[in-house]
C-alpha cells in the first residue's frame, strides 16, 4: 500500500461542538427529541466522523437524501433510525429499502403504490404544506393509498423558517389538518431555524441539519450554536515582491509597496472559490489579505502582519459560517458542502 500522503490542507471537525450542538438543539425541542439531517456526507463534513458524535450525544433518527448515502449510516447506527427523504422511484430503490432495513420517505401517491404493491411495511410520510417541493399534496391525503400505510414519522418542510415569515404560521395550520386525517406513530416539522419558531413547531421530532455543523440562521441559536469545522491551509511558497508588480490571473493586484508574499495551498477546486476574492486568511490574530484571484489550487496573501511566516506553516481559514456568508455571498449551507476532496478531514 502507498503511504498516507501528506497534507497541506486541514479540515477538522469539533466532535465535542457537534455533540454540544446536538445537545443544545435537542433542549430547545422541549418535549420533542432531535434527530439529525447527515445528508450530504453530514453536510460535507464527513458521515464517518460526524454520525458517531450525534449518535453517542443521543440523536436516534437520522435523515439521508439519496439512496447512495444508507450504507456508510448503517455502518454505525440501527438502519431502523435512517430515514431516505428522496424516497422510492422504483421497485430497485423499495427492495434495497427492504433488504437494508432503513425506511423510505413517500412522498407521492405513485410512491406510497409502489411501497404497498412491493411488500409495504414501516416508512415515513412527507406532506406538502406549501414548499412544493418533494411531499403529498393536501388534496392527495385522503387517498386510499395513504390510509394502507404503516407509517412511522409524518413529516413535512418548512420554506420559511430562517425568517419571520406568515409562511411559517400557514404551514403549520396545514400541517395540523394533515396530521388529523393521517395516522402515524410520530409528527415531525422542524429544520434547525423551525425549532427557533417555538414550541408549536416542535412536535415529537425535530430535523436540525445546518445548526449542528455550526450554522447560525436566527437569533435564537446565537450564543449557543458552535462553530464545527476549522479549516487550515498550507504555505507553499514565499516571495518578495516589488512596488509596481502584479500579483495572479489577470493582474488585478498590483504592490503599491515592496511586499513579502505567500502561496497558499487553498483554491477554487476545494471549494474556496473566487467569491472569497478581497477576504483575508489568518495567522492567529494577524489578518493575511488575499491579492489578486483566488486560483484552483492557490491563493496569494500579503504577509505584512506576519513577516515571520514561511513554507510549510499553516494559517487559518475563517470559517464563521455566518460571517463567510455575508462576505461571499454563499449561504451557510453551500460553505459547508462546496468543500472539495483535497482536504484531510
Ligand atoms: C435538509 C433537511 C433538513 C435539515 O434542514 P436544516 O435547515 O439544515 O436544519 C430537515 N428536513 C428535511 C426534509 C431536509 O431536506
Amino acid at each position: 500500500m502507498a503511504p498516507l500522503p501528506p497534507a497541506t490542507l486541514r479540515l477538522s471537525v469539533d466532535t465535542d461542538a457537534l455533540a454540544h450542538n446536538w445537545r443544545a438543539l435537542d433542549t430547545m425541542s422541549g418535549s420533542a427529541e432531535a434527530g439529525a439531517a447527515i445528508k450530504a456526507d453530514a453536510y460535507g463534513l464527513g458521515v464517518a466522523t460526524c454520525l458517531p458524535a450525534l449518535r453517542d450525544a443521543g440523536a436516534r433518527a437520522f435523515f439521508v437524501a439519496h439512496w447512495s448515502e444508507v450504507p456508510e449510516a448503517i455502518a454505525h447506527v440501527p438502519a431502523g433510525q435512517v430515514s431516505v427523504l428522496h424516497g422510492p422511484s422504483n421497485a430497485q430503490d423499495a427492495a434495497f429499502a427492504r433488504a437494508t432495513g432503513v425506511k423510505p420517505v413517500i412522498n407521492s401517491l405513485a410512491q406510497a403504490r409502489l411501497w404497498i404493491d412491493t411488500g409495504a411495511g414501516a416508512c415515513d410520510l412527507m406532506v406538502d404544506t406549501g414548499i412544493n417541493r418533494l411531499g403529498l399534496s393536501m388534496h392527495e391525503i385522503g387517498d386510499a393509498a395513504v390510509a394502507q400505510l404503516e407509517i412511522d414519522t409524518l413529516m413535512s418542510h418548512l420554506a420559511c423558517a430562517d425568517e419571520d415569515s406568515a409562511m411559517n404560521a400557514g404551514q403549520l395550520v396545514r400541517f395540523r389538518e394533515a396530521v388529523a386525517a393521517i395516522p402515524a406513530r410520530r409528527l415531525s416539522l422542524a429544520n434547525s431555524a423551525g425549532i427557533a419558531l417555538g414550541p408549536d413547531y416542535h412536535f415529537d421530532v425535530t430535523r436540525p441539519g445546518l445548526s449542528l455543523y455550526g450554522g447560525i440562521q436566527r437569533r435564537e441559536h446565537e450564543g449557543v450554536i458552535r462553530q464545527v469545522a476549522q479549516l487550515q491551509a498550507a504555505l507553499i511558497q514565499t516571495r518578495e515582491i516589488a512596488a509596481g508588480e502584479s500579483v495572479g490571473y489577470n493582474a488585478t493586484f498590483t504592490a503599491s509597496k515592496p511586499m513579502r508574499i505567500a502561496v497558499v495551498c487553498l483554491g477554487y477546486a476545494d471549494g474556496f472559490l473566487r467569491s472569497w476574492n478581497g477576504a483575508s486568511l489568518a495567522f492567529g490574530s494577524a489578518r493575511l489579505p488575499i491579492l489578486g484571484k483566488v486560483s484552483m489550487d492557490m491563493v496569494v496573501v500579503d504577509l505584512t502582519a506576519a513577516p515571520d511566516l514561511k513554507e510549510g506553516d499553516w494559517v487559518d481559514v475563517p470559517y464563521n459560517l455566518r460571517n463567510a456568508a455575508e462576505h461571499t455571498g454563499l449561504s451557510q449551507y453551500e460553505l459547508l458542502t462546496v468543500l472539495g476532496k483535497r482536504w484531510q478531514r
